[in-house]
């Protein structure tokens, strides 16, 4: 089993753990760090069918009262009348009422991880939360580093706090379940990690170029991920200064985001266009070395994701960003 530590101030420190089969032990690795007998499971309606069984299962046999609560997939239920229907469950009777000193577990992708954290941090003044994630992007990137959002109508993840998880635990045998585009998406943060800080992933990225080749290597390419990114939290919390390379691409990624309502084009693959257009401005202007973007993107279509915002409308680029 892969381990890794963010170090936080304030007792705010924890565990990341990363192993084939993890939600079959969830239970177990729960119980290490909670001492209370109350867990309320969210999950949204995609992930509910494929995994719920299994972590519920794991968690009453070590013991712990669950309730399951789950939301309709998808970005459009990132918003606060969503997490006021997650209050509404978490506060209910039936089987029981949260209380502060009870657990949540965000169970899902980054959608899921953001919000049930945001509602994590805000119901009761907070109850403590762990991070199951199940999609690439939520493995690598959303699940660590405790910025917890939801969406407003003026806005991406305009509502938010940073708010720590108390343990992630990574099962890299539920990326078996995504679809590609949602796969390779993920993969575009993973390009990032390597684009930002570790040429020997990236070497390993351009040697495998499929889903497949890719597979027997993932426990250790997420394990690279979330070593990047706990050291560069650790040192940066709270995203004002070091924090922001994790943006690499993003500028231009959330405005061609943003252009395309949110639907054209999903983070990862706007993030890819955006990593490949500033590549190209950077070695315009004599910044960035000669053939990056020329490596970067032939990387970026071996894996089908896009390389240049076509499907959005420029005109309007410079007023979004
Ligand atoms: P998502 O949670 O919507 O998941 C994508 C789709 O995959 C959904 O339909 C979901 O139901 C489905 N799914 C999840 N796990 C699955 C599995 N194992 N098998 C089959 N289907 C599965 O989106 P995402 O791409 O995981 O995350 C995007 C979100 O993450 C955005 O809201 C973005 O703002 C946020 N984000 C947050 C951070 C952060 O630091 N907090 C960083 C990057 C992105």
């Amino acid at each position: 089993m892969k381990q890794l530590h963010v170090n936080l101030s304030g007792g705010r420190d924890y565990d990341i753990f990363i192993e084939n089969g993890l939600l079959r032990q969830a239970g177990e690795k729960i119980k290490e760090i909670y001492k209370g007998g109350r867990i309320a499971v969210i999950t949204d309606s995609n992930v509910k069918p494929l995994y719920a069984e299994t972590v519920v299962a794991s968690l009453e046999e070590a013991g712990f009262g669950v309730k399951l609560i789950d939301f309709p997939a998808g970005e459009p239920s990132k918003n606060l009348e969503t997490v006021v229907s997650l209050y509404d469950g978490l506060l209910s009777p039936d089987p029981f009422p949260m209380t502060r000193g009870d657990l949540i577990v965000a169970l899902g992708g980054g959608v899921t991880g953001d919000m049930v954290g945001f509602a994590a941090a805000t119901l009761l003044r907070g109850i403590p939360f762990v991070q199951i994630p199940t999609t690439l992007l939520a493995q690598v990137d959303s699940s660590v580093g405790g910025k917890v959002a939801v969406d407003l109508k003026q806005g991406k993840n305009l509502a938010g706090v940073f708010y720590q998880p108390k343990r992630v635990l990574i099962d890299p045998e539920t990326l078996g379940t995504l679809s590609d585009r949602v796969f390779f998406d993920g993969l575009s943060e993973v390009i990032k990690y390597g684009m930002i800080r570790d040429e020997k992933l990236f070497d390993l990225l351009e040697s495998c170029r499929s889903r497949e080749e890719l597979l027997p290597h993932m426990e250790e390419i997420i394990r690279v991920c979330c070593h990047i990114k706990k050291e560069i939290v650790e040192r940066d919390e709270m995203d004002t200064g070091e924090r922001m390379v994790l943006n690499f691409g993003h500028t231009l990624g959330h405005a061609y985001e943003k252009l395309g309502n949110y639907s054209t084009y999903m983070h990862g693959e706007a993030v890819a266009c955006g990593m490949a257009a500033i590549c190209e401005i950077g070695e315009k202007q004599g910044i960035t070395p000669e053939g990056t973007a020329g490596r970067l993107k032939k990387m970026l279509s071996a894996y089908g994701l896009p390389v240049k915002a076509e499907k959005v409308p420029s005109e309007a680029l410079i007023e979004t960003l």
